[in-house]
């Protein structure tokens, strides 16, 4: 009978592998209802100039407003997200919501800076990627050089497709940084070939610099690597002034961590940029 089918299909599944089968189908269906019913919602961290603190960008960082579960991180979700394919629905929105959201701070008059949106390889690697990020911008009004796409070591591993894609966004005018850099165990050959702007240093590295000399040289050999490579430097995860110091005597462009912000929701943003402003001019 089904019962009896059902009951031993049960039966060939391990228990815990069972249970993170149904686990992912659980969090696959209550994804797509959050994208439908709008739970997915964005916070922007800043990225400011490690020389004067100006704000520069805004790096945008999905959470799940989930009705039980309260505000759930990114890394609760965006490896199902990848797995079931949901990220590239997911990433459309973000990066719609983002572009949006950068022209309408331009909008209401604070100096235009780049918003930087994540992407996984699978994404990117799409094949029509490209005509996709090229609509969101004209949909939004925001000009190509005020976006920054994230990408991972890992998305190079496709070396054809990226090297097309990348030439392609050169092409469209958006900016290139590669996220978590030195994380990836990839080649570095990529860096000479491919037109990137940015390497983003990884928060293992920033962290525990004061402690570890070992940190420390990652640290600076990444920076100069990248001026001899023409490329500029971010550090991600930059928690105190000892860092920070660090990284301006090793004229690293630019820093982001809660040194200087957490992730904020977006009305917090234009507060923060508004008392920015406000200390500049
Ligand atoms: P990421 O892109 O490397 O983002 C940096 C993460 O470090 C963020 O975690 C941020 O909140 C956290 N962070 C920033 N400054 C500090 C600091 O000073 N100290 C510490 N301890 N942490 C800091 P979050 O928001 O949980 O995001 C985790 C990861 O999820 C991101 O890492 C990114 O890989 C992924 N992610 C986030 N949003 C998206 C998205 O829209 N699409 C995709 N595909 N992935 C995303
Ligand atoms: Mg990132
Ligand atoms: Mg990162
Ligand atoms: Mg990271």
């Amino acid at each position: 009978s089904a019962k009896e089918r059902g009951k031993n299909s049960y039966h060939m599944f391990a228990p815990d592998l069972q249970k993170i089968t149904s686990d992912k189908m659980f969090i696959q269906n209550e994804l797509n209802r959050a994208l439908a019913l709008g739970e997915l919602t964005l916070y922007y961290q800043p990225q400011v100039n490690a020389k004067d603190g100006a704000i520069v960008g805004m790096e945008a960082l999905i959470r799940w407003n989930h009705p039980e579960r309260g505000l759930v991180s990114p890394d609760q979700f965006i490896a199902v997200a990848e797995e079931t394919g949901l990220i590239v629905p997911i990433g459309e929105w973000v990066l719609r919501t983002a572009c949006q959201q950068n022209k309408e701070w331009q909008n209401q008059g604070l100096p235009p800076i780049r918003v930087a949106v994540n992407l996984s390889a699978r994404q990117f690697l799409k094949k029509d990627f490209t005509q996709m990020v090229a609509s969101t911008l004209e949909a939004t009004g925001l000009s190509p050089q005020y976006l920054e796409l994230e990408i991972t070591e890992s998305t190079m591993i496709d070396v054809h497709r990226a090297s097309n894609t990348l030439a392609e966004l050169k092409q469209l005018g958006v900016h290139i940084a590669i996220d978590d850099f030195g994380t990836g165990y990839s080649s570095l050959s990529y860096l000479k070939e491919f037109p990137l702007n940015r390497l983003k240093i990884d928060r293992s590295f920033v962290r525990d610099m004061k402690k570890s000399p070992g940190n420390r040289a990652i640290v600076s050999t990444i920076i100069s690597m990248a001026h001899n490579l023409e490329l500029n430097v971010i550090a991600e995860g930059v928690e105190t002034d000892d860092e920070l110091a660090f990284l301006q005597e090793n004229l690293c462009e630019e820093v982001q961590g809660y040194l200087f912000s957490r992730p904020l929701p977006r009305d917090e943003v234009t507060t923060f940029m508004e008392e920015q402003k406000r200390r500049i001019s």
